[in-house]
């Protein structure tokens, strides 16, 4: 079996999250962006993936059509293990985190999708996780800024079966709103996205403690800082989370041998895809460290993510934004009922885009490497 041909599909969609939303993470989020990547086999077997995201997408569009995907044509898609070590050693000098990673991460999850097409299996099955029909999910909040519009949409979340709510938000004020508006018995997580140094962290981390928060997430700048990230999580006292901005296997294993970090995040369409999951997987378990992966997006990435958590071992949260969009490829695929999602059982990813959707929404052409 062969790579043929290997498309990208720049998709941009239009969305609502009940109040206008705020800048976090030093972005700004006018859609929900996404670059789906679709690897085409010579025994017409087609897989789809997802590299990262948001506004750096055209770079990472340059990335997979100039260097990434032209690698991987013309090898065996079945090869998922050792394509994954060849391609990284030979993307290497390029660094081990940005838009390269992004680009090979979503050309792996494709690969994945592929294989289980190949077994007639969805890809929880295939990895080990067949029984689970559902996830719970938890209401990842965009950053809203404005205490009374936390408390409503948290109010709101709440009544809507959700039993775990994480918020991007700063103030003391805005966190406290939350706690108010989703009542004592609802889990509330906090992501700050690496604003702080480890003063200032510990500082707000005690600001925080009367909100009870589940855990406090990325609250030190760099995110490398695992010795600062490690003095945060040992003098204080929330579950500190972190690993969306890892770069790949044996940061994480730092992480943990640092003692950084109570729950890892790390993300499938950014650390090397469904390959590289497994291995943080495996590492996490011998570090005695929970994992719940980062999924800040609604492509393959996000599908590739339900799967990998209802194969977990644990029973364990998904990530899902809260943003309704206003039309997606994978119609209510990735929408919560009664605070859970539904596991695809279809092969693969278990459900195909809908390519009028992607038509409609695709910013630019299909950019195809053959
Ligand atoms: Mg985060």
């Amino acid at each position: 079996m062969k790579i043929t041909a290997i498309q990208a599909h720049y998709v941009r969609i239009p969305y609502d999250m009940g109040a206008p939303a705020e800048e976090f993470a030093g972005l700004r989020f006018p859609s929900q962006d996404h670059l789906l990547v679709e690897v085409q086999t010579d025994e017409g077997i087609t897989g789809w993936g997802e590299s990262f995201g948001h506004n750096i997408i055209p770079a990472t569009l340059k990335a997979l059509e100039c260097y990434v995907a032209p690698w991987f044509i013309g090898k065996d898609p079945t090869d998922i293990n050792t394509l994954h070590r060849q391609a990284a050693q030979a993307f290497h000098i390029f660094g081990g985190n940005g838009v390269v990673v992004y680009a090979h991460s979503g050309i792996d999850i494709a690969l994945w999708d592929i294989a289980g097409k190949r077994a007639g299996l969805p890809l929880s099955d295939l990895l080990g996780g067949g029984c689970r029909k559902t996830v719970e999910a938890y209401s990842s909040l965009m950053r809203y800024g404005n205490p009374k519009t936390v408390k409503r949409i948290c109010a709101e979340r709440a009544a809507s079966g959700f039993t775990h709510i994480k918020l991007h938000e700063h103030s003391v004020e805005a966190v406290m709103a939350a706690r108010e508006g989703a009542g004592p018995d609802v889990a509330i997580m906090n992501d700050v996205n690496c604003p702080w140094t480890v003063a200032e962290a510990l500082e707000m981390e005690k600001a925080y403690r009367p909100a009870n928060l589940y855990w406090l997430e990325e609250p030190v700048f760099p995110p490398e800082d695992h010795k600062g990230l490690a003095r945060v999580r040992r003098s204080g006292q929330t579950r500190i989370a972190a690993g969306e901005n890892a770069a790949g296997l044996h940061d994480f294993v730092d992480k943990f041998e640092k003692g950084a970090i109570d729950i890892a995040q790390p993300s499938v369409t950014k650390i090397g895809g469904i390959t590289e999951m497994r291995k943080i997987i495996a590492a996490a378990e011998a570090h005695s460290v929970e994992l719940i992966p980062h999924c800040a997006y609604f492509g393959p990435g996000n599908l590739a993510s339900i799967h990998i958590v209802a194969s977990l071992a644990k029973d364990t949260l998904l990530e899902n934004i809260y943003a309704n969009l206003e039309a997606s490829p994978y119609g209510d695929a990735m929408v919560a009922k009664d605070g859970k999602v539904a596991v695809p059982h279809g092969p693969g990813l278990g459900v195909e885009p809908d390519m009028e959707i992607v038509a409609k929404y695709r910013e630019g052409p299909i950019v195809r490497v053959d």
